[in-house]
């Protein structure tokens, strides 16, 4: 009966989309002219400086009637919320993308970070992966709904908000805290998945579902302080740097929860024998140790999702080189497990240093909240699965992120939130090359995710 209604309503996610059908070809100008304006305007954060972003996107939405409202905390630093009205017979869709980029070292790149040169199909600018392309796929989306004149069975909501890389007191919490109802959705898209392509073709859809939490944790060591000439058992560096390496080298204990093990399942169904064996082994109980220990020395990526993991990332410590100093401290910059116990973690931790010189000084609150993953049993995954499928033919993989994103606060108000992304081939790097020298992104690879997120949003949207 299920299965039955399962395939009813993805054959009218289909029929919708062939209802709606886009000559994107004939579109491709008109994204480039959005996203190229879009990377052209300078929002390194800090300062950010979103709302010039915010006011550009407003001008071309508001001209062709859609209105806009701007939310800032600061006024240099708004948000930007636009909604397309459904019949309201089903909970809204939100289409979010952040508008503030990371910083630049100028001199490192081969090109200027905010000219969107475009060479031989390939833009290159900061935030030309992370994340201009949401929020370029965003508004079109919305000027599409509104030509079209789509009949939708719930509102469609487009967010670019501000502050997502570090600041998010002016974005996301912002608008949670203040401005909810404006943002209030069943379910969300927006940054952490990607088109995976291998050998040129498509590999498979990664979906982002849940991410890892940062939970930076200090370790603080006390001594004497002492004559360098004169050695000293109870010397902080020393025993600052066991506890460093104790934590850092500390294998974690692993384990799956519903998206990794659906993960590696999936990724075991498409990948060659001797890959297949291992991503099918770290679901088996009795084989999984080895393969862990494989991923440890050889799949950083595999090896972060499937633990809370410990990463020792700055030390300080001392001041002069004939002085022996009485304290200092390391950081462990620690992504814990979404369903992780932090409370008996770092009791744990604390066993694993063994030192009561040591004082292990976990966060007041995470910086983004903790939250369930989203499922993948919703309607909106069934259709992403189903357009992956359609467009590509190929199988959609959720995903854990082991990075942290505005996601998070979503599905700490409730929301379904799914992170999507461009294609991206394994020579961009698994992030595609965000926040890297040289940020670029090949024109297919934006369009990819344009007509992807539309026919997404007219299957879970569009009146059937
Ligand atoms: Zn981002």
């Amino acid at each position: 009966m299920r299965v039955i209604a399962c395939w009813v309503l993805l054959a009218a996610a289909a029929a919708a989309q062939e209802r709606y059908a886009v000559d994107w070809h004939k579109l491709e100008p008109e994204v480039l002219a959005n996203f190229t304006a879009l990377l052209k305007i300078d929002t390194s954060n800090p300062p950010g400086n979103e709302t010039a972003a915010a006011k550009a996107i407003q001008a071309v939405l508001e001209r062709e009637g859609i209105p806009c409202k701007l939310f800032a905390l600061d006024p240099a630093r708004a948000n930007l919320v636009a909604r397309i009205k459904g019949s309201g017979a089903k909970r809204p869709l939100l289409l979010m993308g952040h508008t503030d980029v990371v910083g630049v070292q100028r001199e490192k790149w081969s090109f200027d970070p905010f000219a969107a040169i475009n060479k031989n199909g390939v833009i290159y600018a900061r935030g030309s992966r992370d994340d201009k392309p949401h929020v370029v796929a965003g508004m079109m989306t919305l000027l599409l709904l509104k030509r079209m004149n789509v009949k939708l069975d719930r509102d469609v909501i487009f967010l670019a908000e501000a502050g997502e890389e570090g600041t998010s007191t002016y974005g996301i919490d912002y608008m949670v805290k203040e401005h909810w109802p404006e943002i209030d959705a069943e379910f969300a898209m927006a940054e952490g998945g990607s088109i995976v392509e291998r050998s040129g073709k498509p590999h498979y859809v990664s979906i982002a579902t849940t991410e890892k939490s940062p939970q930076r944790t200090r370790l603080v060591a006390h001594g004497p302080a002492g004559h360098a000439s004169r050695p000293e058992m109870a010397n902080a560096v020393v025993h600052l740097a066991a506890a460093v390496e104790r934590a850092g080298n500390w294998q974690t204990p692993m384990r799956l929860n519903e998206t990794t093990r659906v993960y590696f399942q999936r990724l075991a169904e498409i990948s060659p024998p001797a890959l297949a064996a291992r991503y099918r082994d770290i679901l088996n109980p009795a084989k999984a140790a080895e393969v862990d220990k494989y991923f440890r020395k050889n799949e950083a990526g595999h090896y972060s999702i499937l633990r809370t993991s410990v990463v020792p990332t700055i030390v300080n410590i001392g001041f002069r080189s004939n002085v022996i100093p009485s304290e200092g401290e390391a950081m462990l910059d620690i992504r814990a497990l979404p369903d992780e116990d932090m409370t008996k973690f770092v009791a744990e931790l604390r066993k694993v240093i063994n030192d009561p010189a040591i004082e292990v000084i976990p966060p007041k609150s995470s910086a983004r909240p903790v939250a369930a993953p989203s499922r993948i049993d919703t309607e909106m995954f069934r259709v992403l699965e189903e357009v992956g499928q359609r467009m590509f033919h190929v199988p959609t993989l959720p995903n854990m992120m082991t990075g942290a994103t505005d996601n998070a606060q979503l599905r700490a108000k409730g929301v379904q939130a799914y992170g999507t992304g461009p294609i991206v081939s394994p020579e961009e790097g698994p992030l595609g090359g965000a926040h890297t020298d040289d940020e670029h992104i090949p024109v297919r690879a934006l369009m990819g995710l344009m007509e992807y997120q539309w026919n997404a949003v007219i299957g879970v949207a569009a009146a059937k």
